[in-house]
């Protein structure tokens, strides 16, 4: 590896970021992250910070995963790559699919196909809700529809599907036929609803106007995340996941969940779809799966989806992934899970999240850039800051970034997307570590 003076040198230069403007990029260099051990991770300088990121919502177990690495690397030894295009299998990915259907049985799923990341995952359902239809001889229903505010990744199916203006403007025409309905965001929202329940009522008010409107015939699927997360961290009421599921099944429409975040313990239960008591038809999940270890994912299969596909030679699976069921991220994901369940991450996340959203509300009395704070189901919180509570005009990048550096020099790495700033930690979060962020966005916070 190249020395400090070579890596600071070329930071920034050479490699066009995601989500970043590449002369932004060459201005601002990103920060080297270099090194990691627990929950933190160490940069270049040295200097060490709890992770309030989680990487990017995925290192739930943290950066010292020794039986992660140990099934990763048996499994090079063994054998680092085969396919499980139509022909041949392996056996992590075999294991891993008999692992995950059990995982997943309480949320009425049975089968996984596996992708290599979340925007994969997302491909993968809404294809399969056009084929499922088309299988059942309904090849009218084409169409999808999302929440405003909502993020299904980067692929062009998932873009159309994205609920935010910065996904999408830039890359239209999109995939037509993509219908947005309103979020479920108190803070902020068209119906100038401010208790959540009739909130949750009228969107799903909207969600039945727009279904009568297209043509219940002409929709494929509903997909959502069941707490928004990229769109700044919006838990719905709880009475609105149950709500959408009843009028997807009413109409024939297959209701997806985008559990890219929520699998596998983040929210305080293993899956939102759990959280909020519905059986979706499918599941798309990533991250977490594999820890950050290895870029991996698996669409999860309802039982509806199953029953159109087995039993019907003729339905052939025409998308798949070079990397779909891919031995070492197959050997990394059973790692995780069993790793997920020996620490039981679930009940840590909800103690930790409800420690860190009081504490965000306390924040929150003090600082009048602090418009909202949302939060309440594991370890996904968010403080929406603002120039001034009483226009909600969001708060100037400037400042906002000046949270995010004075917090990381404090010692906490904080997210700041738009006006959110973003927590969303390892769940093995220990309860000084969460003080240690608190202390760190406060610092943030004064100093903007
Ligand atoms: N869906 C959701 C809900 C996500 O949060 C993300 C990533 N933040 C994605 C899809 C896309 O996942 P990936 O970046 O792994 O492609």
């Amino acid at each position: 590896m190249k020395d400090s003076n070579f890596l600071k040198e070329h930071n920034g230069r050479l490699m066009w970021h995601p989500m970043t403007s590449p002369q932004d990029t060459i201005d601002n260099p990103p920060k080297i992250i270099t090194g990691s051990e627990g929950v933190t991770i160490t940069d270049i300088d040295g200097h060490k910070v709890v992770d309030g990121v989680g990487g990017l919502w995925n290192v739930n177990l943290g950066y010292s995963c020794q039986p992660v690495k140990d099934a990763m690397t048996a499994q090079l030894d063994k054998l680092p790559y085969y396919s499980t295009f139509r022909g041949t299998s392996n056996d992590a990915a075999i294991e891993l699919s008999y692992e995950l259907s059990e995982f997943f049985e309480p949320d009425g799923m049975s089968r996984a196909f596996f992708t290599s990341g979340g925007s994969d995952s997302v491909e993968t359902a809404l294809r399969l809700a056009r084929q499922y239809h088309k299988l059942r001889g309904e090849a009218g229903r084409t169409k999808f529809l999302s929440l405003k505010k909502g993020y299904h990744g980067t692929h062009m199916g998932g873009a159309s599907v994205n609920g935010n203006a910065n996904f999408r403007t830039a890359y239209e025409p999109l995939l037509p036929g993509c219908f947005h309905i309103p979020a479920p965001y108190t803070y902020r929202n068209p119906f100038n609803e401010t208790d959540p329940e009739r909130l949750a009522q009228l969107c799903v008010q909207a969600l039945e106007d727009e279904i009568a409107f297209q043509g219940a015939n002409t929709i494929a699927a509903m997909i959502m995340e069941p707490i928004l997360g990229a769109g700044g961290v919006i838990p719905p009421h709880k009475s609105f996941a149950p709500m959408v599921q009843e009028i997807c099944n009413r109409n024939g429409i297959l209701l997806i969940t985008d559990e890219v975040i929520t699998a596998y313990g983040r929210t305080g239960a293993w899956s939102g779809a759990r959280l909020w008591g519905i059986q979706p038809d499918m599941m798309c999940t990533a991250k977490a799966i594999t820890n950050g270890y290895f870029p991996f994912g698996a669409v999860m299969l309802g039982h509806r989806v199953v029953d159109v596909f087995e039993g019907n030679p003729s339905a052939k699976i025409g998308h798949g992934y070079t990397y779909s069921g891919h031995p070492v991220g197959a050997a990394a994901a059973l790692a995780c899970l069993a790793e997920t369940k020996r620490l039981n991450v679930v009940d840590n996340a909800a103690a930790r999240g409800d420690q860190l959203y009081a504490g965000c509300q306390a924040l929150m009395a003090k600082y009048d850039i602090i418009g909202d704070v949302r939060g309440g189901h594991g370890l996904m919180t968010a403080i929406e800051m603002v120039s001034d509570r009483a226009s909600k005009k969001p708060i100037d990048p400037i400042r906002a970034a000046t949270v995010q550096e004075v917090a990381y020099q404090s010692g906490a790495m904080v997210r700041v997307s738009g006006p959110n700033l973003i927590l969303s930690p390892p769940l093995i979060l220990t309860e000084d570590d969460a003080n240690i962020l608190l202390s760190a966005l406060d610092a943030g916070l004064a100093a903007a």
